[in-house]
Formats: structure tokens, C-alpha cells, sequence
């Protein structure tokens, strides 16, 4: 339903948050995500710009106010630059992200800004080059944190670290990311490993509670930080003696569904109610005819069908293999 011209659901959600994957193509191989690497064997009929400009414009008119542009590597299409151009340039579209891995973040993030970058999210699944590669495959963490630096200095205020805690691999490593955060006033967030159906060995031999990484954070004298209506899924934490932040991603935690602020649509135009949903709802007919009108019927008349919660706990990874497919 539409509730004051913004997209709500049955359980008084409201969405004004799009995370939009543009590919699911990918050049790493992060051992929880991708082990074995793209399957090349995929087609790759992924949104075209004129597509996305009618999903971008349909969503804005139903209220949507921040756009989060992932993938695969979504740094991998060519015509990202447009891609942000075009978000940005769209009306009531606010805040326009990208979630990278940062493997060309050095050449290319000050076009980015200039096209409207707002917010960066860069992957570091170590700060150690050695850990970093055996995570992810590939010796990029210096390139990866000049990127990121470089954006700080352009002035993105918001630019945030990921990092999944793996306990056969960076876990130990918990106290070098804070130590890392002492004096750089930037937000450092942990995701929690999630089930997906091709990870199942490799989730029971590697998942972190966050709930017991906030224990600590709270015995160590981190306090929470006020959440506002465009925040993210993290919960966020800031210490006097640190200048950064922490933020835990905790999708095992009860409220975390409660809290739903955002709606996902792959990269072939599926609109995914929920990360871990069966099932899609096609929006690709109405976004090649160019048809905003038909998008937006389709949008409003989905939210009826988002449920309250996933159902994790209960191994149900939902239709989604692994998230670069749908962008995490
Ligand atoms: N390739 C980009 C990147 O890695 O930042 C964007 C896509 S990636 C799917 C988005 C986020 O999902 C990354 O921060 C990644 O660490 C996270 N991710 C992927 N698989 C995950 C899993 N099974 N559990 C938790 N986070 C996961
Ligand atoms: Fe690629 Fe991102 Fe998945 Fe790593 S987490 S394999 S960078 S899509």
C-alpha cells in the first residue's frame, strides 16, 4: 500500500530505501560469498540505463529517498558513472551509495563523485594483506584502502568498512579493527555470516554471533548511537577514547526484521521483498517498456505480500545461492 505517497506494508514498514544490484558479475572470491568465482556460464542480461532510469523514477514517485547501487561488483559495469548520474539527477532521490569490493576504487572513485556519489560502503575482510587475500582471492588490499582513503578526501563524510567476522579466519583480528578506528573518524561495520544455500559447511565451520561481539563491545565501554529514519540495518556504537565507529550487522538478533526499512531489486529486474524471499515479482516487462506507471502498480501491489520476518534460524536461505546475486 501507499501511505502519505511513500511504500508501506501490511506490518506498517515503511520503504524508502532501495538497494539496486546493477550486476552479478564478480571478479573476487570471497570464500563465504563466491569460493569458486563467477560462473561465467550465467547470462548477463542485466538492467540497461533506459531500465533503470524507469525503476529509479518509479520508485522515487513512491517515496523512495535513498538509492544503494551493488551487485556482484557493480564497479565492474562500465557505465556506473551513469548509472549515479542518472539516481541522482532522479527527483527525491536524496542519497545515492555504492557497496564495492574497491578493486578500482583508486582510478575511479573521484569520477564517481562528481556524477553524485553521497555514500561509500568498501569491503576489508582484513587489514592484514595475507588474511585479506586468502578471504577474498586476490592481493588488493592496499589498491582497496587508497580507494577508500581518496574518497575520505574528496569529502564523503560517509564512507563505512565491511567486514565478515569468520572464526577459522579474521576473527581473531577483532581487537586490530578496533585498534585501527582509534584515530580515523570512520565507521567500521561488522556483518554477521549469513546462511545462504551454497555456503551451509562453510556457515557452520565460520559463524560469529554478534550478539556476543556486542557483549563485548558494551563490556569494553562502546555505547549505542540513535538510530534515524534512513539508517541502515546496523546497529552503531561510538566509544570517547575511539574517533570511529562500530556498527553490527546482526540478522540472527529478534527485532532485527522490525526495523525493515528497504526493498531489493536484482539485477535483472526482480523485485526481492526480502534477501532470503523465494520468490521474486518481475518487474522487467513494465521497466522495457519504459512504463513508470506499471512499475508503480506492481510495487504497490507487492507490499501486501512482504512477510514480518525471514526465517534464518530455520535454514531457510530463500531462492538466492549466494548474495551476488541480489547484492546482500
Ligand atoms: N561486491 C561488493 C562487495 O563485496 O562489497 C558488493 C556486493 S556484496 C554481495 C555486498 C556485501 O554482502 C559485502 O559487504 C559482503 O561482505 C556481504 N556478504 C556477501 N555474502 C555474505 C554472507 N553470506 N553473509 C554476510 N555478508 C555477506
Ligand atoms: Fe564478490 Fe562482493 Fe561476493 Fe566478495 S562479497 S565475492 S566481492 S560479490
Amino acid at each position: 500500500m501507499l501511505q502519505d505517497n511513500v511504500l508501506q506494508d501490511s506490518f506498517g514498514r515503511r520503504f524508502e530505501y532501495l538497494r539496486l544490484s546493477i550486476t552479478d558479475v564478480c571478479n573476487f572470491k570471497c570464500n563465504y560469498c563466491l569460493p569458486d568465482g563467477y560462473d561465467c556460464d550465467g547470462d548477463r542480461d542485466f538492467l540497461s540505463l533506459a531500465e533503470i532510469q524507469t525503476l529509479v523514477s518509479a520508485f522515487a514517485e513512491l517515496g523512495m529517498r535513498k538509492i544503494r547501487i551493488t551487485g556482484g561488483e557493480p564497479a565492474l559495469r562500465k557505465d556506473l558513472t551513469d548509472i549515479i548520474a542518472l539516481c541522482k539527477a532522479t527527483p527525491g532521490i536524496e542519497q545515492v551509495a555504492l557497496t564495492t569490493n574497491g578493486f578500482n576504487l583508486d582510478k575511479k572513485i573521484d569520477e564517481f563523485v562528481s556524477a553524485g556519489l553521497d555514500a561509500l560502503n568498501v569491503s576489508v575482510d582484513s587489514l592484514d594483506p595475507r588474511m585479506f587475500a586468502a578471504i577474498t582471492g586476490h592481493e588488493k588490499l592496499e589498491i582497496v584502502l587508497d580507494g577508500a582513503t581518496r574518497a575520505l578526501e574528496l569529502g564523503i563524510d560517509k564512507v563505512k568498512f565491511n567486514a565478515v567476522l569468520l572464526k577459522q579466519f579474521n576473527a581473531s583480528q577483532f581487537n586490530d579493527y578496533l585498534n585501527w578506528i582509534k584515530q580515523r573518524p570512520i565507521t567500521l561495520r561488522f556483518i554477521e555470516l549469513m546462511e545462504t544455500g551454497d555456503n551451509k559447511v562453510f556457515f557452520d565451520a565460520n559463524h560469529v554471533q554478534g550478539g556476543v561481539l556486542k557483549k563485548q563491545l558494551l563490556a569494553q565501554g562502546w555505547l549505542p548511537v540513535i538510530r534515524n529514519k534512513l539508517s541502515g540495518p546496523a546497529e552503531e556504537f561510538f566509544h570517547p577514547d575511539y574517533q570511529g565507529r562500530i556498527g553490527l550487522i546482526m540478522p540472527y538478533s529478534k527485532d532485527f526484521c522490525k526495523n525493515c526499512n528497504r526493498l531489493r531489486v536484482s539485477s535483472k529486474g526482480q523485485l526481492h521483498l526480502c534477501l532470503f524471499t523465494e520468490q521474486g515479482v518481475d518487474l522487467r516487462p513494465a521497466l522495457l517498456n519504459q512504463d513508470i506507471a506499471e512499475t508503480k502498480t506492481r510495487l504497490v501491489a507487492a507490499m501486501d505480500d512482504k512477510v514480518a520476518s525471514h526465517f534464518l534460524t530455520e535454514h531457510k536461505t530463500g531462492v538466492n545461492k549466494h548474495f551476488a546475486s541480489i547484492g546482500g
